[in-house]
């Protein structure tokens, strides 16, 4: 069995449907199939799940509200007679608008754009519609009761052969919605996947799988086709957004394989993400993100001072401030940080370490940093060599230079201004030397 899962824009209007379908019956193995909301149809147009958490502050600030719930009624109901099916989504949608006036629970309200859009799949698919509340299951932490969960789903699999289920939410234990963080669909996905024992997810989205650098940067990178587990994770952490990361570890524990389709180039085969890859090439991406803030501390003799990084950390701490990286000289010691983490506590980090530690600290601003990822990269002779050469050639002076105990990771720090010539160069060299 292979279970499904097709993202926003692959439920955008009925054109997309009809291509979820032809997927579907091009193998029957697809049998479970979870879906999100409708997302954007063209550039600049609104996600139904952006619409709803909209209409929602409109209800809580007693603001007019009947022009936003049209637009989403709309395209439920567009789809619907785009694609001949039954009147029976005016009736769903005419139950939630009643509820509007009442005191609406919000995720309740948020979720029924995953609810609507599988009710008008589970119709043109001639599917069974079960309904995620009823298998997956949340204890009041927040947190999905795997037990409760798997055996919920393993006796929906006994009673139905087939069916579509919204992605996105489940419930407390009392019955109540309870709701992923955004995106979440992907772990409805991952859950379902686990609990059937599937052979495969297919998570299928609008690229044809994970990019070896970002598009935005580089024109046309190439599709990784086959990437572990940790290599994707690495990947995602310095922003290459593909999957969800709490979709990861229901299947990884379980040794299932994600794949990564084209809802639009259905025939591509995307990306395999594994535990274990063989083969495959030196470099199997770069990524990376910008506007990071280092925090330089010099003390002399700091070399000898037992406690000093720990005293250090601990100031960060205080500030629930993550570290990101954090680089060593003999009497100085850096640590990287997002911008965004230290907007609101820069001074108190500064003086609190000049004060605590008597050490002076000089900011640096405007870093960003840069990510070349690879499992084959581990114990292969002239990586750094190539890497530092390639920036070299771009005239490129490097800020900060780290690499994991496992040698799947380089990372570099750069200033802000220099990020995309960098990524460029790198992906050209790579690519022309056959590493990538
Ligand atoms: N519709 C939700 C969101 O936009 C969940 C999902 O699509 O996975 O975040």
């Amino acid at each position: 069995m292979i279970v499904t899962k097709f993202g926003g824009t692959s439920m955008a209007d009925a054109g997309q449907f009809r291509k979820v379908r032809n997927i579907i019956l091009d193998d029957p193995e697809r049998r479970v199939v979870v879906v999100s909301a409708p997302g954007r149809r063209y550039k600049g147009d609104t996600k139904v799940t952006d619409l709803l958490y909209t209409l929602y502050m409109h209800l809580q600030y007693s603001v007019p509200y009947e022009d936003i719930w049209q637009m989403i009624a709309q395209k439920y109901t567009d789809i619907a007679r785009d694609l001949g099916l039954s009147d029976s989504i005016n009736m769903e949608l005419e139950a939630i608008h009643s509820e509007l006036r009442r005191q609406i629970d919000q995720n309740y309200l948020i979720s029924r754009g995953e609810f609507l859009a599988a009710r008008l799949m589970s119709e043109y698919l001639g599917f069974p519609f079960i309904d995620a509340q009823e298998l997956i299951r949340f204890s009041y932490d927040g947190k999905v009761d795997q037990a409760i969960t798997d055996e919920a789903i393993a006796h929906a699999a006994e009673r139905m052969e087939r069916f579509v289920i919204p992605g996105f939410y489940g419930a407390y234990p009392n019955g109540d919605i309870c709701l992923f963080s955004r995106g979440g669909s992907d772990i409805t996905g991952a859950y379902l996947t686990r609990g059937l024992g599937a052979k495969i997810y297919e998570n299928w989205t609008d690229v044809s799988g994970v990019l070896a650098a970002d598009p935005r940067v580089v024109d046309n990178p190439r599709i990784i086709s086959n990437i572990t587990y940790a290599e994707l994770r690495e990947m995602s952490y310095m922003g290459a957004n593909v999957l969800h990361e709490e979709s990861v570890s229901p299947v990884a524990d379980r040794n299932i394989n994600i794949n990564i389709r084209n809802t639009n180039e259905p025939k591509e085969e995307g990306t395999l993400i594994q535990n274990e890859c063989d083969g495959g090439p030196i470099i199997t991406g770069i990524t990376g993100m910008k506007d990071f803030v280092s925090f330089d501390i010099t003390k002399e003799h700091l070399a000898n001072e037992v406690g000093f990084v720990r005293k250090v950390l601990e100031i960060f701490e205080r500030y629930k401030v993550n570290v990101e990286h954090l680089p060593t000289g003999i009497d100085t010691v850096s640590v990287i940080v997002a911008a965004s983490s230290v907007n609101h506590c820069m001074y108190d980090i500064v003086s609190g370490i000049e004060r605590t530690l008597e050490a002076q600290v000089s900011v640096r601003r405007d870093i960003s940093l840069l990510a070349v990822v690879g499992r084959n990269m581990a114990g292969k002779v002239g990586v750094c060599s190539r890497l530092f050469s390639a920036l070299a050639g771009a005239n490129i002076s490097v800020k900060m230079i780290a690499q994991s105990p496992d040698e799947t990771n380089i990372m570099i720090g750069l200033d802000n201004s220099d990020y995309e010539k960098a990524t460029r160069a790198l992906y050209s060299n790579f690519l022309d030397c056959g590493w990538l």
